[in-house]
């Protein structure tokens, strides 16, 4: 009789937080909230922007309503957000998931952002998704695109319709950390195309890479977008640097 009582008992705590939950981050096993497929204490690793960001790029602000960067250059998508600061862990685990062959981050980061999108309420803003595109080159380097993974989540999340191969990365950039913004802009210049359909009826877009430093990937893209049809562009990022006020 014990013993039946003890496996019914395991079964709903199995139902509740079923066996074999590891947080995709730490590896430790997870015993509540786990939607996300974060542990707690990895969760407490990462800082949120919640209250205070600039009004155009998303990035955390201390003070102010639009950051210094926004105020000298333009961009030309027509607002970002990012759910965290790239800091700290946040910076090991992005480069994990670029490129440490863990695709399987994308799950939970992608829902995490798609919950972000729900509570800022601009699910409704946009028709589509489209992923920043990776060079043929990298993605057969590196086995897939992060942000088109984290793009693909944020899709089923929120119900939209996601164009995988809408925009194109025709131009094998370098890397363009070190690189100066009027360097960055400079190399991106032809670095984007559209395909040659470009989808009807799709005016307004989100846009969604992992981070965003400068904002001159984003913006490029944004342009091609805006140049082939689309209306608006937004942009939504897992992570930005801080914001110089
Ligand atoms: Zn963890
Ligand atoms: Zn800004």
């Amino acid at each position: 009789m014990y013993s039946f009582i003890r496996d019914i008992r395991e079964d709903l705590l199995g139902l509740l937080y079923p066996e074999g939950v590891k947080c995709c981050l730490c590896g430790d096993e997870i015993w509540e909230g786990h939607r996300h497929g974060i542990c707690n204490s990895c969760i407490s690793g990462i800082e949120f922007i919640r209250d205070r960001y600039c009004s155009r790029c998303g990035k955390l602000l201390e003070k102010g309503d639009i950051c210094r960067d926004c105020r000298s250059f333009f961009h030309y998508f027509d607002r970002a957000y990012s759910l965290c600061v790239y800091e700290g862990k946040v910076k090991e685990w992005i480069y994990a998931f670029k490129y440490g062959n863990r695709p399987v981050i994308a799950r939970s980061f992608g829902k995490m952002m798609a919950d972000r999108v729900k509570q800022l309420g601009i699910r409704d803003v946009f028709d589509c998704i489209v992923p920043v595109p990776l060079h043929r080159k990298k993605l057969r380097q590196r086995g897939y695109n992060q942000a088109a993974l984290l793009g693909r989540v944020l899709a089923v999340e929120l119900n939209k319709k996601f164009l995988s191969s809408t925009l194109l990365r025709v131009e094998d950039t370098p890397p363009l950390s070190g690189l100066t913004r009027h360097r960055r802009t400079e190399v991106l210049e032809k670095a984007f195309e559209i395909n040659n359909c470009f989808p009807e009826g799709i005016k307004n877009v989100l846009l969604i890479d992992d981070i965003y430093t400068t904002g001159a990937t984003v913006s490029q893209c944004a342009k091609i977008l805006k140049k082939y049809g689309a209306k608006r562009v937004y942009v939504f990022t897992f992570a930005s640097g801080r914001s110089v006020d």
